[in-house]
């Protein structure tokens, strides 16, 4: 059977973050991990003692807070890691390596991003990739965002507490610079926090939508989709916990037959 509906694949979400690097006045992970001996240490206190650097989340710190006063609720998430590492995201991911010297990072990305993007399918060949649209930084809503994130992280580096834990503002410093020079950066350095979803939205037919509240696809008999691709729009945090609560929620629905 085939159903023509043009909101398979619409609807496309996902958070965009930015690290910003710290050098750092006390030692850090990167002395860790920065060297085969270190990594092949915490590797051997990992297998034999699940203890050590590997038995950690790389974010050991975070929060949903108000970038400012007078905003109803967070908007806005950070993240704190006890080490800093690049990433590239030309092409590939490759593997993370921590600097040279002791160092951190500090990072962000807005809560509730409100432009959708799309993803579909390129070629009839299943080998090939999907084209993927984002659309990220689509409306003036979602720019805001990322400049009140910004100069969190501005105002944060500036605390008694993180000063006295930094040699100097990072490289990029999101306190010194403008508007556009730091929503450039920001446009050249952000990645993905690998929350895709939206795609197969939870909505009614016609309005973007692909599945309906007990996950059915609109006008097909039989057919239910049951993963992150149904969340109606990206949820303020991360996005595997509400996955396994939709799952619940469906096996309840499909036992029911609902
Ligand atoms: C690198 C990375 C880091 C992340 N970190 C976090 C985090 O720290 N916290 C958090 O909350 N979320 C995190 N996420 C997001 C989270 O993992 C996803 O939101 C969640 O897994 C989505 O669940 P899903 O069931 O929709 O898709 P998936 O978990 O991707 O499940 C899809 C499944 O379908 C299978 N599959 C694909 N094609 C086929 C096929 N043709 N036939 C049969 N099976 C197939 C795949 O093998 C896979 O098992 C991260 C994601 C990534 C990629």
């Amino acid at each position: 059977m085939l159903q023509h509906n043009t909101a398979v694949g619409g609807g496309l979400q996902d958070h965009l973050g930015i690290n910003y690097l710290y050098r750092a006045t006390e030692p850090t992970l990167n002395g860790t991990l920065g060297s085969w001996r270190g990594r092949l240490a915490a590797g051997l206190r990992f297998v034999l003692q699940r203890a050590g650097p590997l038995s950690l989340s790389v974010n050991q710190m975070g929060g949903l807070v108000r970038s400012g006063p007078g905003l109803e609720r967070p908007d806005t998430q950070l993240y704190f890691s006890p080490l800093s590492y690049s990433t590239d995201y030309v092409g590939r991911r490759p593997l993370l390596k921590p600097d040279p010297w002791p160092g951190f990072i500090l990072g962000f990305n807005p809560c509730r991003p409100t432009s959708t993007g799309r993803i579909d399918i390129a070629s009839p060949d299943p080998t090939q990739p999907p084209r993927i649209q984002p659309n990220y930084l689509g409306t003036a809503a979602d720019v805001a965002g990322v400049l009140a994130g910004a100069r969190l992280i501005g105002r944060l580096q500036q605390t008694p507490a993180l000063r006295g834990l930094t040699l100097g503002p990072p490289a990029v410093d999101p306190a010194a610079l403008t508007d556009d020079a730091l929503l450039a950066d920001f446009r050249a350095r952000s990645g993905t926090v690998y929350h895709p979803c939206g795609s197969c939205r939870m909505a009614p037919e016609g309005q973007g939508g692909v599945v309906d509240a007990s996950l059915r696809v609109h006008g097909v008999q039989g057919l239910r989709v049951v993963d992150a691709s149904v969340f109606p729009n990206v949820t303020s945090a991360n996005t595997q916990a509400p996955t396994v609560m939709l799952a619940w929620r469906a096996a309840g629905l499909i036992f029911a037959g609902r």
